[in-house]
């Protein structure tokens, strides 16, 4: 990677220091090595094995200078933290090493996490353990399988240096890659310090090189802010169709393109549980699972402050008034297709799908069902050969009578409302929405347990798994079992 002529000086460069970023190299570490490739990622990236081997990567993390031409920086931000504003964030333990044009042209910010402290770390350690680097690794790459918007992960070195936790823990390097890492918190940086011309460069650098179709614009601000509230709606509504939380929704970690960002103390469903909380210091709840759209949208009203220097009042009503409608809509088309309906605009039609979804939604909360595993049963349903173990899938422990008299009136709606004959197209379009592999805690700790000895072989195969996870995988079954009960006792917080 490191002698890539393909890396760039970020973008991000141009921006003034030390107001909006501070040099940094990496502290280095004892005995790195490359514990996991994304190749699929790298073949996209254009780099190959070789910019990844020995000298050009983790030798370079054993050194404590970048070599020329790479320029680390870490950005500053600020944000809302469990609703409190705190002024002085940035990156405390990630730092930019350079940008890449993929294949496609696209460009994507390459950031090492856990390289050591930088201006920003508050008197942390500026490191990453070994748990927090697999499961920020396995959760981007899952997200990406699942086709929502996230920042991904393109390699992890694992090495000897110690980290303290709640317990000696080894440090790990994770090389995430994003388009732009911006957050709603960069903006609200500037805005809470007064500082306004800042505020419009940055706005005006983000403009200009991620959203360029709002340049032409009449009102291009006001433009922008408008595509980053559906962006936001749009990324909610997949979050909760799909059964994600992502435990820590303050604004330093909402991204500004709409992506999935920051992996923490995440979680999949695995039984429906609106009232699920997957961040164990998160007490109150306050990013439960069914308040995460609610959230979306406070950060949203946040980021609307932060930038109501550059709009007017109406502006900022005209966008925000759009969150709500595309929140509804992009979640109805999406739990449409997880049940193989049609959409339309017919107001019937529309009425009934949702009471359908809604008393869907109660069975699975009643009874209570495993999320994920009930939609792919669903889309079983549908094939001229049903498997045989059908029922593990849609039934399990549960009540069976309520579940059979739900199956019922959910193929009366189908015959009342879809075109008849389509069962066999209507199945396959649902294997191919509703996943059969989700990254269960268990499995994520599985993947840890192997890479805390050097191991990367679980890493490896459950990425293969969550990179394809409406494929069948047959001999992988036990990956798409429900999560056994000792998962319940997995504790997952901030601190990682
Ligand atoms: P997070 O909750 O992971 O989004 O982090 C919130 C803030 O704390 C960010 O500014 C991080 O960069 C910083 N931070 C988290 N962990 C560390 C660490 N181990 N060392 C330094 N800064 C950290
Ligand atoms: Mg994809
Ligand atoms: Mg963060």
């Amino acid at each position: 990677m490191f002698h890539s002529d393909r890396l760039q000086p970020c973008r991000y460069l141009q921006l003034p220091e030390p107001e909006f970023l501070s040099r940094v190299q990496p502290r280095p570490l004892n005995n790195p090595r490359l514990l996991q490739l994304n190749q699929p990622l790298a073949q996209q990236l254009g780099l190959s094995e070789r910019d990844f081997d020995g000298i050009n990567f983790a030798d370079h993390l054993a050194t404590p200078s970048l070599p020329e031409p790479i320029q680390g920086f870490a950005s500053a931000y600020s944000g809302h933290q469990f609703g409190q504003f705190n002024p002085t964030l940035g990156d405390g333990r990630a730092m930019f090493v350079g940008e890449i044009h993929d294949l496609n042209g696209v460009s994507h910010e390459l950031q090492l996490k856990g390289s050591g402290p930088t201006p920003f770390s508050r008197g942390f350690d500026g490191r990453a353990v070994i748990r927090s680097v697999v499961r920020e690794y396995l959760a981007s790459e899952a997200m990406e399988g699942l086709d929502i918007p996230t920042t991904r992960a393109l390699a992890i070195a694992i090495s000897d240096t110690p980290v303290f936790r709640e317990q000696p823990e080894q440090a790990a390097i994770m090389i995430r890659t994003a388009p732009s890492h911006l957050r709603f918190g960069s903006f609200e940086h500037f805005y809470s310090r007064g500082m306004l011309d800042h505020l419009r460069r940055l706005s005006d650098f983000c403009i200009d090189h991620y959203f360029p179709e709002c340049r032409t614009e009449a009102a291009p601000y006001a433009a922008w802010f408008e595509a980053v509230v559906q962006r936001t709606a749009r990324l909610m509504a997949q979050w909760q169709a799909v059964g994600f939380c992502h435990g820590v929704m303050n604004t330093d970690n909402f991204s500004i393109l709409g992506l999935t960002l920051d992996y923490g103390p995440y979680g999949f469903l695995d039984q429906y549980d609106p009232e699920h909380i997957c961040n164990h210091s998160d007490g109150e709840g306050r990013y439960a699972y069914q308040r995460q759209p609610g959230i979306g949208y406070w950060n949203c009203l946040c980021l609307a402050q932060a930038l109501s220097p550059l709009l007017d009042s109406t502006q900022i009503e005209n966008a925000l008034a759009q969150y709500e409608a595309e929140l509804q809509s992009s979640y109805l088309s999406l739990m449409r297709a997880k049940l193989g309906l049609s959409d339309s605009t017919d107001t019937d039609k529309v009425d009934a799908d949702n009471q359908l979804i809604r008393s869907l939604l109660d069975l699975l909360t009643d009874q209570p069902l495993d999320y994920s595993r009930f939609f792919r049963g669903l889309s079983y349903l549908h094939q001229p050969e049903p498997p045989t173990d059908l029922d593990d899938w849609l039934i399990q422990t549960a009540d069976p009578e309520a579940v059979k008299r739900w199956l019922s009136h959910y193929q009366q709606h189908l015959s009342h409302y879809e075109q008849p004959n389509l069962a066999a197209e209507r199945a396959d379009n649902m294997a191919a929405t509703n996943p059969k592999f989700i990254l269960r805690n268990h499995l994520a700790q599985q993947a840890i347990e192997k890479a805390e000895q050097g191991d990367n072989t679980e890493l490896e195969r459950m990425t293969h798994l969550l990179q394809r996870p409406f494929d069948e995988h047959p001999r992988f079954e036990q990956y798409a079992a429900p999560s056994p009960d000792w998962a319940k006792s997995i504790c997952v917080s901030c601190s990682s």
